[in-house]
């Protein structure tokens, strides 16, 4: 399968290796791939830049947002939260319309200082920012409560532990379930939340896991729904 990872932080690049050991095609989609190659400084969170993982990985085609956007089948947003409807809007609306859009982006505000505050919030999320503003694109919201490392190695964690799903199309969540699936989650730690608008409880997680991180000093944990079944 075709995919477009939209993004050259840590998650894009832990879901693109993740995504080619699997035999995928994967595109990387970046602004501009000629400045993201030169960059030379660690990002915001000490992490190397993308050229060093690049070499690591010279297999994958790091394109513009619409390029990737126009080759992949299924597009992952693993864009900067508040900057997420910009690379979309980049990568094009054409580029997106009837594929599975994958959002794994948290809209953390960082303007105020720490710890961030979530915009939107409450009434609104990014999640059905996204769908909203791509009405025609298939938009599920998952794997953003957990850290990246986990999304694609559950097994790091000990014991049970859940995924949440959250969008308007059942066909495109059941394909981020086998998606999920293939990283490794068991068919029954996926939670399907509902619709789109379920993405604000996904991302509300976030002020929690954010204060878990603190208190714990690691982000090697995630959610356990304790009981989860599904009612008649
Ligand atoms: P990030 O630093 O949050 O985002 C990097 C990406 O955002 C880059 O591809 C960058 O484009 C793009 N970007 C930044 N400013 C932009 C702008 N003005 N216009 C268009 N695109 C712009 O990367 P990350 O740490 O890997 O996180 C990715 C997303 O996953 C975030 O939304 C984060 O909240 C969420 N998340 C992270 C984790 C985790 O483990 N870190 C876990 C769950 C969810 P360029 O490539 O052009 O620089």
């Amino acid at each position: 399968m075709r995919y477009a990872v939209l993004g050259t932080g840590i998650v894009g690049r832990t879901l693109t290796a993740k995504l080619a050991s699997l035999g995928h095609e994967v595109v990387v989609g970046t602004r501009d791939p000629q400045a993201t190659l030169a960059r030379t400084e660690p990002d915001g969170m000490g992490n190397r830049p993308f050229a060093a993982w690049h070499a690591d990985h010279n297999d994958v085609p790091l394109q513009t947002f619409a390029e990737a956007a126009a080759f992949g089948e299924t597009v992952l947003n693993t864009t900067s939260g508040p900057r997420t409807l910009d690379a979309l809007g980049a990568a094009g609306a054409a580029n997106l319309a009837g594929k599975v859009v994958v959002d794994i982006a948290n809209p953390l505000d960082f303007s105020q200082g720490m710890p961030p505050t979530l915009n939107p919030v409450n009434t609104d999320s990014l999640g059905e920012q996204v769908q909203r503003a791509f009405p025609d694109a298939r938009v599920v919201k998952t794997l953003n409560t957990m850290n990246c490392s986990i999304m694609v190695n559950p097994a790091s964690v000990p014991g049970e532990h859940n995924v949440f799903v959250s969008g308007e199309d059942a066909a495109a969540k059941e394909a981020v379930t086998k998606l999920l699936t293939s990283f490794g989650w068991p068919a029954g730690s996926v939670i399907d939340l509902g619709g789109i608008e379920t993405a604000r409880g996904a991302e509300m997680l976030l002020p929690i896991w954010l204060r878990l991180f603190g208190a714990l000093g690691n982000t090697a944990f995630n959610f356990h729904i304790q009981g989860a079944h599904k009612s008649a």
